[in-house]
């Protein structure tokens, strides 16, 4: 009951707070068409954090403008005007539009007519402009709201009066087509941000502007550790050897972890020929993300779009029985999937990329207790790399629409058991999400956010009653009958393009010590001082300390720049430890120990800050906090 009201005062405040920006749509468009009484306007919905209006002006407007635009909109609302609401025909409304001098109006009239209120607000994105609540062909009448003197074509409903918004702030400008069409004239789509409270609004302006500089595109050119080339081709990620480190330590913890829970690792080819697909059903059902074929020797393969049906066949290299299950079968997997050239997105969305990947084989009473500890396993890593806000989702089939799934809809409902006793035993937090599911069994999704916000989708696992009989998958129970068994897809880290993606942005770019490219910098204040500077970094690529790429990463600043310029330089590119030597640290063997945000640590004995870059690196936990000036 308590939880029940909660939730509709939820869905008030959301529904007060679209009125408003909304309402503010309006606003801002009432204040440019004083300023620009000639612009022509588009649709001007809100968002999920404000709101924007596409217009067209004689001459484009620039940023300076938008001062402008916000002055005006303080003297409206000052104003306090209401808006007010008419009702005319859809003839007369365009005889209106069209005196006003506003043909996009008259265009959407018109489609309102053709078609519908629904169409409309599809085509453009735009559901408030559907200036109706009737739907369907013929719409006949339609309603308008003016503030002021500006008129504007809408369904409402707005805030009493423009005294009643805010608070905002104008965001930014961006180019937009008419109808989202490149054929179509391209109008200035102007954003506004708007909350309930001054305090939601700063902290949105924050999250923006932390959200550019964190970039993973921009900051993962500046500390070289990706790039791509038109070369090779787009959505096809050249890692460059710093950004290598990163996949090498991610590899590792995995090799590490995944020791630990007993999964045993395997290298597939990533191509394969044709008939492995037909039989794992990714042909003919997923060819449009496969890549075409390539012919070898008048054979047909293919570039591997998922490593499961390679993991089924390390399975079918030898027969299994009940005392050897569960088998689980891990690789850092290689996959190509087709994305068309519009939706690649850094490394977000790529062409291949590499999926920290495994399948385990288990007896149908064991797979509570697999699931139960690839969630925990998940838990591992995200409380290592300090992920403290994730959700999990359980996707169900449309329960009524089962049997469209797979034809064993008891099959469906008991592996859905099993999951749900897993999270359930597990303790996490989750919900479940009907119709979500794939046809070959439930799923578990991951979510993770960064520590400004971003929700990446990162994992999916899967309980897969199905690979059995496609691949007959079977082991030789007590009985010396052969039965079936279980599969459970998972990739805790996902693909680790996008994982990647996520770790710049979350620390960003200040990895803590156990990742960073490059883990100490060696500083000589003077010529003098190269030669017990690169002893030193010897010193310590040398100890034997166990990191994914076979030891301590260090370097030397060997240029003839000042030592504060080197310094600045180390912190720029986010590097951990700084170690400046001069006279005084060559004769005592030691080193002043400068860290990346800024802080002095003075000199210590190379012994010493061994040992601390060691139970940093091997521990896989910085000692302080150390995030770098942005
Ligand atoms: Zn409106
Ligand atoms: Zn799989």
């Amino acid at each position: 009951m308590a939880k029940e009201s909660l939730m509709r005062a939820g869905t008030g405040a959301d529904i007060e707070l679209h009125t408003m920006r909304h309402s503010a749509a309006h606003l801002m468009a009432a204040a440019i068409q004083r300023l620009w009484p000639a612009a022509k306007f588009g649709v001007g919905p809100a968002i999920s954090n404000g709101f924007y209006y596409d217009v067209l002006f004689d001459e484009p407007i620039g940023d300076d403008d938008l001062t402008a635009i916000a002055e005006k909109m303080k003297e409206i609302q000052k104003e306090a005007l209401p808006y007010r609401r008419d009702e005319l025909s859809v003839d007369a409304a365009i005889a209106e539009m069209n005196k006003l001098g506003q043909p996009f109006k008259v265009e959407l009239l018109n489609l309102l007519k053709e078609k519908g209120s629904t169409a409309v607000s599809k085509e453009t994105g735009d559901s408030d402009v559907v200036a109706s609540e009737a739907d369907g062909k013929g719409v006949s009448t339609v309603s308008f709201y003016t503030v002021g003197d500006f008129i504007d074509l809408c369904r409402g409903p707005h805030v009493a009066r423009t005294s009643d918004i805010g608070p905002y702030k104008l965001s930014h400008i961006a180019g937009a087509y008419w109808r989202g069409n490149e054929r179509n004239q391209q109008l200035q789509r102007i954003y506004g941000l708007c909350f309930g409270t001054q305090e939601e609004l700063e902290k949105e302006i924050w999250r923006i502007e932390q959200t550019r500089l964190r970039d993973h595109r921009k900051l993962g050119k500046e500390l070289q550790l990706f790039t791509f080339s038109p070369e090779v081709g787009s959505g096809l990620p050249i890692w460059l050897p710093k950004g290598t480190v990163l996949r090498d330590e991610l590899e590792f913890l995995a090799q590490q972890e995944e020791r630990r829970d007993g999964y045993q690792r395997v290298v597939t080819p990533v191509i394969t020929k044709e008939n492995l697909y037909y039989r794992s059903g990714h042909l003919p059902y997923y060819k449009e993300d496969m890549y075409q074929p390539m012919d070898i020797d008048g054979e047909k393969f293919y570039l591997r779009p998922m490593n499961c049906p390679h993991h089924h066949q390390v399975y079918l290299a030898q027969p299994h029985s009940y005392r050897e299950l569960p088998v689980r079968i891990a690789e850092y997997g290689n996959v190509y999937r087709y994305e068309p050239s519009g939706a690649l997105s850094g490394l977000m969305r790529t062409r291949g990329f590499t999926q920290n990947d495994a399948h385990i084989y288990c007896r149908f009473d064991q797979a509570k207790d697999e699931f139960l500890r690839v969630m925990r396993l998940h838990a591992r890593y995200y409380e290592l790399i300090g992920i403290t806000d994730y959700s999990m989702r359980l996707a169900l089939p449309d329960l009524a629409k089962l049997d469209k799934y797979v034809n064993e809809p008891e099959k469906w409902l008991e592996a859905l058991e099993v999951i749900r006793a897993a999270m359930k035993e597990s303790g996490y937090q989750y919900v479940e999400a009907e119709g979500e599911a794939a046809f070959y069994g439930p799923k578990v999704d991951f979510m993770i956010k960064s520590a400004i916000g971003t929700e990446y989708a990162i994992s999916t696992n899967q309980l897969d009653f199905l690979a059995t009989d496609r691949f007959d998958l079977n082991y030789v129970g007590e009985d010396g009958a052969r039965h079936p068994v279980y599969v459970i897809h998972r990739a805790p880290l996902g693909s680790h393009e996008r994982f990647v993606a996520f770790l710049i942005e979350h620390f960003a770019g200040a990895f803590p010590t156990w990742l960073a490219p490059v883990q100490i910098r060696m500083i000589p204040v003077a010529d003098r001082h190269v030669e017990y500077a690169r002893k030193t970094a010897d010193f310590f690529t040398n100890a034997n300390v166990q990191t994914g790429t076979g030891g301590l990463r260090v370097d030397v600043d060997d240029s003839s720049e000042r030592m504060q310029k080197k310094i600045r330089q180390g912190q720029l590119e986010k590097i951990p430890y700084l170690l400046v030597v001069g006279d005084k640290e060559a004769q005592a063997g030691t080193a002043a120990v400068r860290l990346r945000s800024g802080k002095d640590l003075g000199a210590m004995p190379l012994e010493r800050i061994l040992e601390r870059v060691r139970m940093e690196a091997e521990g896989r936990k910085d000692l302080v906090e150390d995030a770098p000036a942005q």
